[in-house]
């Protein structure tokens, strides 16, 4: 455990245990902040893949901070779905708990298995919560920064825009499908997968968007490949798939190893880097949190088409993968001196 831990530079990993309810929540650098990131809530076939899950998750919210320009840290708490009945609002109440008992070091919101209801119940429990029903879901505000995010890239690639483009999006959940209504009131031409065929049909009737299985998507002709659903679904295999110009999605930790990003690269593909291109959920979540009114809070989220474009132009004069110009970026603003941090920002 502690090896996983030295790899990714996180510094604490809190375990908490009660009944039949375990939780996890891993703090990644606390240099910008109070860690602030989601509470993952699915089955996991062991507690070594929850612990690994919340360990990259944490470092991936780190970066993201960094990047995405919010006073937090990195941070992310997973809890182990009970594979048997039980009480949901007895579990994120105690949760809640948790969470107080860490004094501040992490603030949680929503993430995949979790809703506005729970974060209500650990809100009754602590005031380190955002995405609560007070607060909103963060998830159309990633949406939004995902559409900035695309239309940033078509513009550096093709000098292009929305109109008439083929976007194909793997995942119509929160984001996905967010997505999709925005790329087609934009006048793209949509192609979707989903493992929910009733999410794929109401893209089809609503969106007049093409359907196709989950594994034919990678070998759709199109410009952008969106992966909204999973993560660590851009590998050796896949990528000789792709026969898209860019790929920008919303799934965290998309490239199963670093390599890929260099395939990617070697391929012509222009990569907009996850963590960036998914930060307006953090965004809002960070500046609902700070108390921020929503005109504000869209001025930060459009900040990060000039994080990307910086991201693009550096990869291109300095012809290196997309993925590690973002990398040095945030590391500089999490490990470098101040003059590195001034000049990163
Ligand atoms: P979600 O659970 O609402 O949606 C995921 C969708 O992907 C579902 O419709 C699911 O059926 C589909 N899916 C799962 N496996 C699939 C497969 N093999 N092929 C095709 N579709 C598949 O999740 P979400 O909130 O929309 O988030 C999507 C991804 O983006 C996750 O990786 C999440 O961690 C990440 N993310 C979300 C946010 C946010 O604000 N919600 C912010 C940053 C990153």
């Amino acid at each position: 455990m502690f090896s996983d831990m030295r790899s990714q530079d996180v510094q604490e990993l809190h375990f908490f245990n009660q009944g039949e309810f375990r939780a996890v929540v891993a703090l990644h650098n606390l240099h910008l902040g109070p860690a602030l990131g989601g509470c993952r809530f699915i089955e996991y076939p062991s507690e070594s893949h929850a612990i690994t899950d919340a360990i990259r998750l944490a470092k991936g919210m780190s970066y993201k901070a960094a990047l995405a320009k919010v006073p937090q840290g990195g941070g992310k708490s997973v809890i182990m779905k009970p594979s048997g009945p039980f009480d949901r609002e007895k579990l994120f109440k105690w949760f809640g708990q948790c969470i107080e008992s860490l004094g501040g070091r992490y603030i949680t919101a929503m993430d995949s298995g979790t809703t506005v209801e729970d974060m209500d119940n650990i809100r009754s429990q602590t005031l380190y919560v955002s995405s609560t029903s007070a607060m909103g879901d963060p998830s159309p505000s990633t949406a939004q920064g995902m559409l900035l995010g695309i239309e940033t890239a078509l513009q550096f690639k093709m000098n292009a825009h929305l109109q008439d483009k083929v976007v194909a999006i793997q995942g119509l959940g929160h984001v996905g499908w967010a997505l999709a209504k925005m790329v087609h009131e934009q006048g793209a031409r949509l192609i979707v997968a989903d493992i929910d065929a009733n999410k794929t049909q109401q893209a089809k009737q609503q969106f007049n968007a093409t359907v196709v299985a989950s594994d034919e998507i990678y070998s759709q002709a199109c410009d952008v490949f969106s992966p909204c659903g999973l993560g660590a679904i851009l590998n050796p295999h896949t990528v000789a798939q792709l026969q898209c110009a860019i790929v920008a999605g919303c799934a965290n930790n998309q490239l199963a190893d670093e390599s890929v990003g260099d395939l990617l690269h070697a391929k012509d593909i222009l990569y907009a880097p996850d963590y960036v291109i998914n930060s307006g959920g953090l965004i809002y979540a960070s500046s609902q949190y700070r108390g921020l009114n929503d005109q504000q809070i869209s001025h930060e989220i459009h900040k990060l088409k000039d994080t990307l474009l910086k991201i693009f132009v550096l990869s291109h004069s300095k012809n290196q993968a997309c993925h590690l110009i973002a990398n040095q970026m945030a590391e500089q603003i999490l490990y470098g001196s101040p003059e590195q941090l001034m000049e990163a920002v």
